[in-house]
């Protein structure tokens, strides 16, 4: 007999599985196609070698939200997020190496070997683009609104957002606007000196795209990685996750079984 369902959602990667769980949760009973026999997508832990597991494409966490994490209770079910001390090394050809530390005092510190004014520089570019990435950040979580016909909820939520943005200042909110567009080399120069530093700090625009530090625009990757990735704003990289297949595999196992059915070797017809 036919079997019929309210959803089916074709691919158990990350965003098929989280789909999948918001959907149980509203009440509706969602199926996903997995074709391979594992689910997890690109966040796969893999054994490579009897006894030798690793994720075998993503090596960071990305932009995990922490209201995801939190909602799915991924840390009672294995996820360990790790943020080592050093989140950057860039080496320079005469020798040298900027080191780049997770906490920023000590980052400063490192920076004001190479300039001083750098090393401030560095904790007011981390203030600026924490305030802005905040308020961009919370206009992330929200559905986009009807234009033609805003429903009062789509009026709440642009409301909510013209008042952080007026939050920010007279002086943040011009950046909103000139940073979006601009390169990120050109964002950098305009709080630092020292080269390794620039390029460090701009390579978070350009990484997994296909821009250039000169790109029109790669300001704006900046700053929206910084959005979704509170944890590490001013830094180049996310915290990394060593075992990032497990909770995809719990997902299934455990969690959510009972609310939505996972078929792994199913693609669709
Ligand atoms: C080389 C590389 C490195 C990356 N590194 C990182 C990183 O370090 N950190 C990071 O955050 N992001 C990284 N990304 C980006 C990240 O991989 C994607 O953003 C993420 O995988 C998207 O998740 P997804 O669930 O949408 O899709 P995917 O993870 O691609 O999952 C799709 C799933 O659908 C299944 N599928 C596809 N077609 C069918 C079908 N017809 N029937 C049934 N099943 C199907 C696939 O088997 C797969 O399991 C990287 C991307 C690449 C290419």
């Amino acid at each position: 007999m036919a079997e019929t369902r309210d959803v089916v959602i074709v691919g158990g990667g990350h965003n098929g599985l989280v789909t999948a769980f918001y959907l149980a949760k509203a009440g509706f009973k969602p199926l996903v196609l997995e074709r391979r026999a594992q689910v997890g997508g690109a966040a796969i832990t893999e054994e490579f070698h009897p006894g030798f597991r690793c994720s075998t494409l993503a090596h960071n966490a990305g932009s995990l939200r922490a209201d995801v994490v939190r909602d799915m209770q991924l840390k009672q079910h294995g996820l360990e997020l790790v943020t080592p001390e050093v989140s950057t090394a860039s080496l320079t050809t005469d020798g040298r190496a900027l080191i780049l530390y997770a906490d920023t005092k000590k980052a400063a510190q490192e920076i004001s070997r190479w300039s001083q004014k750098d090393a401030t520089g560095y904790a007011d570019f981390g203030n600026a683009l924490a305030k802005i990435s905040k308020v961009i950040g919370q206009a992330l979580t929200l559905t986009p609104p009807n234009i033609d016909s805003p429903s009062s909820g789509d009026l709440w939520g642009m409301l909510k957002t013209g008042r952080s943005i007026r939050n920010l200042g007279k002086k943040d909110m011009y950046r909103v606007l000139r940073w979006g567009p601009m390169a990120a080399a050109d964002l950098v120069s305009e709080f630092f000196d020292t080269e390794p530093l620039r390029a460090t700090v701009a390579a978070r625009g350009i990484f997994g795209t296909f821009l250039g530090p000169w790109s029109a625009g790669s300001a704006l990757v900046l700053l929206l990685r910084a959005a979704s990735d509170p944890e590490a704003r001013a830094r180049s990289r996310k915290p990394w996750q060593p075992q990032q297949g497990k909770p995809a595999q719990r997902f299934v196992s455990t969690l959510m079984s009972p609310k939505f059915e996972s078929r792994m070797g199913s693609p669709p017809a």
